[in-house]
């Protein structure tokens, strides 16, 4: 007896911990919870502008399909205040979404919880598709809460996590859903994907491994920085950036943007990079503007001795020189943050560079990835979105993961 229950206990563990894929789960017969991003921007009619997030979810959707199961979806749209609102209503999106798959019967239930949805959800047959009523008209969906996710839970079989952009909250259809499928819960194919590259990158980098850090401040940067440390061979740090170093190693840097309450943290960065046998590189000259803005007037200028009265909005030709070296003999890469304000043409001349060199490298066989809102906005603005590796769009949760942290929705469905 006690044999049996202690081999019994170890399977149901075993059973446990094994993780469930989409690729191997059964779906036939299933009503299968989508937690997917369809936060898609309307205009005043109601029309979808921008439909990208909800192509992002199609293959999550079409392969519970091509099992034989029924994707039920669960998604926020826009900041609902207090309970329902029409506007942010996903009865918007049902039409394009049968668009998207085809023709595939799409119905909406009123409710995303209690007996109507329920019956609806009972009801599906396989291949057809129900949307449920926006999460975000239950204050509960945030605040996590966890009667909520359990009727939430009680729409289906098992519960996919397609949402990376949620990933780093942990509310009621995010990740504490999840308590209610030990069993029968995965991450869809966006998350995949997404867990699929960053892993390349931080987990099993090919060497050396560059990581180009650019952006305004450093304050916002400084934990993905210090995680990036244990991780790269090759660190960039550029574009605003610059100027707290600069200063900290006693730069005169002009009306340059400058932390000064970061000066200490950069003078530690440094060591630490040393300390851990990583090579930092700061742009040595750069292209100072008397204004900030298209029509300034430039100089060439060393980083370190910028004039009075003129600031260093783009990364020199000597330091581009370097940056490209680097980039193009590096394994992997990962760039976060422009090199110089790009939104000006007259100043991304040095994100152009990088961005070309990023291409260049993936051509020779590098793996890159491109995460944060602005380097995604300068690779697609330079039309080099299709000869990088992957592209991830997904803002804060991108940013934590980098960071170290553990993401609530990723952990929900690991069992960690
Ligand atoms: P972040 O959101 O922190 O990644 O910062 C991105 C912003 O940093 C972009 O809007 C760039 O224009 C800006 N930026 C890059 N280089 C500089 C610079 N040298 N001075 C001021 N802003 C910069």
């Amino acid at each position: 007896m006690i044999f049996f229950v202690s081999l019994s206990s170890i399977f149901t563990k075993l059973k446990n911990t094994i993780m469930q894929t989409i690729e191997t789960y059964d779906f036939t017969g299933k009503k299968a919870l989508i937690r997917v991003d369809f936060n898609v921007p309307l205009n005043e009619k109601f029309e979808i502008t921008d439909d990208t997030r909800m192509r992002a979810a199609l293959p999550t959707i079409n392969k519970v399909i091509e099992k034989g199961g029924s994707p039920i979806i669960m998604s926020h749209l826009g900041r609902p205040k207090e309970g329902p609102e029409d506007k942010f209503s996903l009865k918007h999106l049902v039409s394009h979404l049968s668009e998207l798959l085809n023709g595939a019967t799409v119905k909406i239930a009123p409710d995303c919880i209690g007996d109507e949805a329920k019956t609806i959800a009972k009801g599906l047959k396989p291949g057809e598709v129900l949307i449920l009523e926006n999460l975000r008209f239950y204050k509960e969906e945030t605040a996590g809460d966890e009667e909520f996710a359990k009727k939430l839970a009680e729409n289906g079989d098992c519960w996919i996590n397609d949402a990376f952009g949620t990933a780093h909250r942990a509310h009621a259809s995010t990740a504490v859903i999840a308590k209610f499928f030990p069993n029968d819960k995965m991450f869809g194919y966006v998350i995949g994907s997404e867990l699929e590259s960053l892993d390349k990158v931080l987990a099993q980098p090919t060497r050396p491994m560059t990581a180009i850090m650019g952006g305004a401040k450093v304050s916002s940067k400084i934990t993905i920085i210090e995680n990036m440390l244990d991780k790269v061979d090759n660190l960039i740090l550029g574009g605003g950036m610059t100027y707290t170093f600069v200063k900290a190693n006693g730069g005169k840097i002009g009306s340059s943007i400058c932390e000064d309450d970061y000066l200490e943290t950069a003078l530690t960065i440094q060591k630490k990079a040393a300390e851990k046998g990583v090579k930092l590189y700061i742009a040595s000259d750069v292209v100072a503007a008397d204004d900030f803005s298209e029509n300034a007037n430039t100089q060439p200028a060393a980083a370190d001795n910028i004039p009075d009265g003129w600031q260093g909005l783009d990364a020199g030709p000597e330091s581009i020189a370097t940056f490209k070296t680097v980039i193009e003999n590096s394994g992997t890469i990962l760039w976060n943050g422009p090199v110089g304000v790009f939104e000006f043409d007259k100043f991304a001349v040095g994100s152009r560079a990088v961005a070309d060199a990023i291409a260049t490298a993936t051509k020779k066989g590098a793996f890159s990835l491109i995460g944060g809102g602005d380097s995604v906005a300068c690779i697609n603005k330079f039309g080099l979105a299709d000869e990088v590796s992957y592209i991830s769009t997904a803002g804060g949760a991108l940013l934590e993961y980098l960071e170290g942290k553990t993401l609530p929705g990723i952990a929900a469905v690991r069992g960690e």
